[in-house]
C-alpha cells in the first residue's frame, strides 16, 4: 500500500506517564503503516521539560505558531510530589497554561460519542461542545473578609490620577468582598476563537451569559460578541448555514438539556469550568474527550481531555498490559491531520483521519473496548474488554481493510 505523503509538518508534543506509552504505540499501529508521517517533534515529557529549563514548551509553542496545526500528548504538571520523584530543579508551570498564554486561545471540548454508550440525557444525538473563556472573572479576583461595620468601595485611577468611585456596600456588621475584571481584548479574542471555530466545524454558536443582572460587566461580553459578529462574521455564518445566538446562562442551561446537540456553548470562565465537567460526565467518560486549542489567529492544537493516567502508568511499570483508553489521544491524532489536510489541500489526508476515526468507532461498536468503556456499555453485541495494545491491533486491522478497500 503506498502511504499517503504530508507537505507541512505538524508539530508533535510528546508527553508523560502512560499516556506516552499510548502515544508510540498509535503512531507504530495507526499513523506510521498508512502515512508518511512529517512532525516537528517535541519532547515535553517533564525530564526533557526539566533538562531544557522548560524552554522545550515554548519552543513548542511557537512552532505551533509558525505552522498552524499541533498535536499534544498529555503531561504532568508538576506539584510538590512530582518535584521529589522526577528530582526537579523547578516546580514547572502547566504547559497547558505556558502554551495558551503564548497562542491566547481558547479551548474546545467535545464528547466522542459511539452507539452503545448512551448520553444520560436521552435526547442529546450529536456532541455538544463547549468552549470555555480562560482569562479572568473569579479566576483572577482579589478578595477581603470584612470584619466589621464600614463602606466597601470599587475604585478606579485613570493614568492622570482620576478616580472613579462606586459604593459596592455599606456594612453594618462582618461580611465579604469581590473584586474581579476581565479586559476586552481578551473577551475579543475569545469571541473571534469561537466564530472561526463555528466556522470551522459547521455548527451554530451559543453564547449565554447573565446581563440582565450584571449590567455592565456581563453586559460588555454580549456587545462584544455582537458587535465581532455584526461586522465580521455575520456574511460568513450565513453563506456556512449556521447561525449565532446570545442568551440568558439560565435559559441556556434548560435549552442544552432539552436540544439535540450538535452546537457549540461558549461559556465565561466559571461557567466553562462547571458546564464542562457535567457534559463530559453525561456524555460516558473523560477518556471519550476531545479538546483543541484554538487561536484567535487560526491555529490549532489538538490533545485528549483526560491527564497521563498515572495510575494505570504505574501498573505498567510493574509490568501489566492494562486496559487504558486511547480513543481521545487517536482522536487528538486524527483531528491534527485532518486540520493539515485542509489547510494544504490534501484530501488523501483528510480522508485518512476520517477512516482512522470510523475504524476506531467501529471496533467499540463490534464490542471490542477498553474496560473503563465496556462498563459503561449498553450496546447489543457483549463488551469484550481488551488491553490497549489488543485495541489498537483491531483497530489497525479494521483501519487496513478500509484503505485498501
Ligand atoms: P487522569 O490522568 O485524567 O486520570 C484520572 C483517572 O481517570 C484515571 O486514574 C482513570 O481512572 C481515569 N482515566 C482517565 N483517562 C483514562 C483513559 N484514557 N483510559 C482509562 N481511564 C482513564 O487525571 P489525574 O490522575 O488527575 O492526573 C494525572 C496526571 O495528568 C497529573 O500529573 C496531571 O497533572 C496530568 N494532567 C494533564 C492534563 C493534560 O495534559 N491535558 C490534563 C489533566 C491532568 P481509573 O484509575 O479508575 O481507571
Ligand atoms: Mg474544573
Amino acid at each position: 500500500m503506498d502511504r499517503i505523503a504530508m507537505r507541512t509538518p505538524l508539530v508533535e508534543m510528546d508527553g508523560d506517564e502512560m499516556t506516552r506509552v499510548l502515544w508510540a504505540d498509535i503512531k507504530e499501529l495507526l499513523i506510521a503503516p498508512f502515512v508518511e508521517l512529517k512532525t516537528e517533534y517535541y519532547d515535553l515529557g517533564l525530564p526533557h521539560r526539566d533538562e531544557t529549563g522548560d524552554q522545550v514548551t515554548i519552543d513548542a509553542a511557537e512552532a505551533t505558531k509558525r505552522l498552524g496545526v499541533a498535536v499534544k500528548c498529555a503531561t504532568i504538571t508538576p506539584n510538590a510530589q512530582r518535584v521529589k520523584e522526577y528530582k526537579l530543579h523547578e516546580m514547572w508551570k502547566s504547559p497547558n497554561g505556558t502554551i495558551r498564554a503564548i497562542l491566547d486561545g481558547t479551548v474546545f471540548r467535545a464528547p466522542i460519542q459511539v452507539s452503545g454508550i448512551r448520553p444520560t440525557v436521552r435526547t442529546w444525538e450529536k456532541p455538544i461542545t463547549i468552549a470555555r473563556h480562560a482569562y479572568g472573572d473569579i479566576y483572577k479576583n482579589t478578595e477581603i473578609r470584612v470584619p466589621g461595620p464600614g463602606r466597601a468601595e470599587l475604585v478606579f485611577t485613570d493614568a492622570e490620577g482620576r478616580e472613579t468611585r462606586a459604593l459596592i456596600h455599606a456594612f453594618d456588621g462582618p461580611g465579604i468582598v469581590q473584586g474581579v475584571h476581565n479586559l476586552d481584548a481578551s473577551i475579543a479574542s475569545f469571541a473571534r476563537s469561537c466564530f472561526g471555530y463555528a466556522l470551522s466545524v459547521g455548527q451554530d454558536l451559543w453564547f449565554s451569559a447573565k446581563d440582565t443582572i450584571s449590567k455592565t460587566y456581563d453586559h460588555r461580553f454580549k456587545d462584544i460578541f455582537q458587535e465581532i459578529f455584526d461586522s465580521e462574521y455575520r456574511a460568513r455564518f450565513e453563506a456556512a448555514g449556521i447561525t449565532y445566538f446570545y442568551t440568558l446562562i439560565d435559559d441556556a442551561v434548560a435549552r442544552v438539556m432539552r436540544s439535540r446537540g450538535g452546537f457549540i456553548w461558549a461559556c465565561k470562565n466559571y461557567d466553562g469550568d462547571v458546564m464542562s465537567d457535567m457534559l463530559a460526565t453525561a456524555f460516558g467518560s473523560l477518556a471519550m474527550m476531545t479538546s483543541v486549542l484554538v487561536s484567535p489567529n487560526g491555529q490549532f492544537e489538538y490533545e485528549a481531555a483526560h491527564g497521563t493516567v498515572t495510575r494505570h502508568y504505574y501498573r505498567h511499570l510493574q509490568g501489566e498490559k492494562t486496559s487504558t483508553n486511547p480513543t481521545a489521544t487517536i482522536f487528538a491524532w486524527s483531528g491534527a491531520l485532518r486540520k493539515r489536510g485542509e489547510l494544504d489541500g490534501l484530501d488523501d489526508l483528510r480522508r485518512f483521519a476520517d477512516a482512522l476515526e470510523k475504524a476506531t468507532l467501529d471496533t467499540i461498536e463490534a464490542g471490542c473496548m477498553t474496560k473503563d468503556l465496556a462498563l459503561l456499555w449498553q450496546g447489543d453485541t457483549p463488551a469484550v474488554s481488551v488491553t490497549s495494545r489488543e485495541f489498537l491491533e483491531a483497530i489497525a486491522a479494521r483501519l487496513k481493510e478500509a484503505l485498501q478497500a
